[in-house]
């Protein structure tokens, strides 16, 4: 038997996740956030998935962080616009922004003297980033009108401009800062009659004010919940990914017997053990907390000691029928149906759902649900 550990990917989960985005804002074009190699799942498998939609279900754009990711999509065959969510990183890049037919986000002045410094053959298409209040990236609102200026009269170098900035609490219950950046972007959206585009996963699910033009929801297409409070739409959401492994070993001990590294978990009752193919090697987060379920032949188990790098332990004690060869899902759906979100074994981990898709690491085999 070869190692069990698989992430399982649903594309068609992916496309629903996108689906539901697109009815979130059904007065908004939805950008599809595939950077970090599509938050660990494959970014052109899940581009293609995406461009494989018929007319007008199709996402107008997709988002990556840098050049270098927007080329491998480019040779993946991608053809949809692609924009950098950071822009250029050094003004030598804009010889392949331009040639990949990419659009760039504008965040700061040398930017702006490289782009109009540039002579393309046809202008780049530009967003320009705002810093609205999460003091990150961005132009301060009150310089923004006269970049906008200077952007507007080369129209040779830039051309379809849009206001950008990004939303420091919209997973939070509480708006108000939230509002407050709404509020400066709005007005100089007003002022500039620009486009505008501000919300991520949760703005996009849970407040339709901050919708606008465009819309740019990331971690949500792959089926996790960023609402503190989930609701209606969040909770038709997906999971795309399965971390699928089987039972290797199994093993009872007493009462009194610990299991693992440093003995952090110890029996309190006769108890039965399974060791895991899968381990922080894999991704699975170290900090996993004794008690972080799992799914065993789609039944919940409590992980029982400290993962290792190759393999972690589980409690079975209460899944008799468990043996070598038995499935357990990390997160994601089990074979029988029973879902382990992400974002609870996260909350184990004293993590986000965003670390540990992104941290599955290329020992891991994607399996694709379907070929796209
Ligand atoms: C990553 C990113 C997003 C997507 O955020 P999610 O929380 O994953 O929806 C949107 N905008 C920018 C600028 C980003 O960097």
């Amino acid at each position: 038997m070869t190692r069990p550990l698989v992430a399982d990917i649903d594309l068609d989960a992916f496309r629903h996740n996108y689906a539901l985005a697109r009815a979130q804002a059904p007065g908004s074009r939805a950008l599809a956030v595939i950077k970090a190699d599509g938050y660990g799942h494959g970014a052109v498998a899940c581009a293609r998935a995406l461009e494989g939609l018929p007319d007008g279900e199709r996402p107008p754009a997709f988002a990556v962080a840098c050049l270098e990711e927007a080329e491998r999509l480019r040779e993946g065959g991608i053809r949809t616009p692609i924009l950098l969510l950071e822009g250029i990183f050094e003004a030598a890049e804009l010889e392949r922004v331009e040639a990949l037919s990419l659009w760039m986000a504008v965040h700061s002045d040398w930017q702006v003297e490289a782009l109009l410094a540039y002579r393309p053959a046809r202008p780049i298409p530009v967003w320009l980033k705002v810093d609205s209040g999460m003091h990150r990236l961005g132009f301060a609102p009150a310089a923004v009108p006269a970049v906008w200026a200077r952007l507007a009269a080369a129209p040779g170098q830039a051309t379809d401009l849009h206001l950008m900035s990004h939303l420091a609490t919209a997973d939070e219950a509480d708006t108000r800062a939230c509002c407050d950046q709404l509020a400066r972007m709005q007005a100089l959206a007003d002022r500039l009659q620009a486009p505008l585009c501000l919300a991520n996963s949760p703005a996009t699910l849970a407040w339709p004010e901050a919708h606008g033009a465009w819309v740019r929801p990331g971690v949500m297409l792959y089926g996790s919940d960023p609402l503190e409070v989930p609701n209606a739409a969040s909770q038709g959401l997906q999971p795309v990914m399965t971390l699928r492994s089987a039972i290797i070993a199994v093993r009872d001990i007493a009462p009194g017997e610990a299991v693992g590294y440093g003995r952090r978990w110890q029996a309190t009752r006769p108890s039965r053990i399974a060791t895991v193919a899968g381990g922080y090697g894999d991704g699975y987060d170290r900090h996993a907390a004794d008690g972080t379920p799992t799914l065993v032949a789609g039944r919940r188990a409590p992980l029982a000691g400290k993962v290792s790098m190759d393999m972690l332990t589980v409690d079975i004690t209460d899944i008799p029928e468990a043996e070598i060869g038995t499935e357990v899902v990390l997160w994601g759906r089990a074979t029988n149906g029973a879902v382990l979100s992400i974002d609870e074994v996260a909350h184990h981990c004293d993590t986000i759902s965003y670390t540990l898709l992104t941290g599955v690491l290329p020992r891991v085999p994607r399996r694709y649900s379907c070929q796209v």
